[in-house]
């Protein structure tokens, strides 16, 4: 592929704490290969300059302003592939917390008496702002799986989306199961592609994918059960990651 023809790429950030940005920072390996293959035309992190398309735009965070909902539409006018990366961005992520409390209680907690100067918004999924193509689910995003997507991408393939358990990818690596350990694990609903980051190291799943598509709820209910785990006990522990799927909207 000539100079000219390399595809546009631009990374954008919402509200986050800009750790799966960083993350693409860290391809190591990689990063001199991507960047045979793609035209890097906005990145803030990493430098400057501007430019009217995009071919791929990745967008990392939720969206939490008035501004931020004008901006990321300006963007998806401009972009012909569109991709959230990381939880914040796929489900609103941490900040979705917030969304369950009102808006003008959490506003007063974090401005005070400046409250009215930050017009904040409960803090939302990209998707439900404006049409997202793919997603790289986690927190943070995992390079592997970012990889995956883009390389896909280049070639003019969909990117496979996993959809089976943490819990797949944990017996694949022979890990020692947490709840032998006394910890209540969400990876048995929750969704794997991050090579079961944590159980490898022997910290129980939170749930930072979001659920597979058809949880085998009853089954994980009764392990959780077996554990001394309620439902709204399971609940509240997906809730750090997944509030924007339970706070009233
Ligand atoms: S998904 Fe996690 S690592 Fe990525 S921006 Fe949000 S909080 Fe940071
Ligand atoms: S540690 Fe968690 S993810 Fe791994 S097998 Fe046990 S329940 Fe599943």
């Amino acid at each position: 592929m000539s100079q000219k023809t390399k595809p546009k790429v631009a990374f954008f950030d919402f509200t986050s704490c800009e750790g799966c940005q960083l993350n693409k920072l860290n391809l190591e390996n990689h990063l001199l290969d991507v960047l045979e293959l793609v035209d890097i035309v906005e990145f803030r992190e990493a430098m400057d300059g501007r430019a009217d398309h995009y071919d791929i735009a990745f967008i990392e965070g939720s969206i939490s302003t008035p501004t931020c909902v004008e901006r990321i539409n300006d963007i998806r006018r401009r972009s012909t592939i569109l991709v959230a990366i990381g939880s914040c961005a796929v489900r609103g992520g941490v900040n979705a917390m917030k969304n369950l409390m009102p808006i003008d209680v959490v506003r007063e907690a974090v401005y005070g008496k400046d409250k009215y100067l930050f017009p904040t918004l409960p803090a939302q999924p990209v998707s439900a702002v404006v049409k997202v193509d793919y997603e790289v689910d986690g927190c943070p995003m995992t390079t592997q799986e970012y990889l995956h997507v883009l390389t896909s991408l280049l070639m003019g393939k969909k990117p496979i989306k996993i959809n089976h358990a943490v819990c797949v990818e944990c017996k694949r690596n022979e890990n020692e199961c947490v709840f032998a350990k006394g910890m209540v694990c969400m990876g048995p609903v929750t969704r794997g592609g991050c090579d079961a980051l944590c159980p490898g190291v022997g910290q129980y799943c939170v749930g930072c994918r979001g659920f597979v598509d058809q949880p085998e709820k009853n089954a994980a209910l009764e392990i959780f059960r077996q554990h001394g785990l309620s439902m709204e006990e399971a609940r509240k522990k997906m809730t750090m990651f997944n509030a924007f799927r339970w706070a009233d909207r």
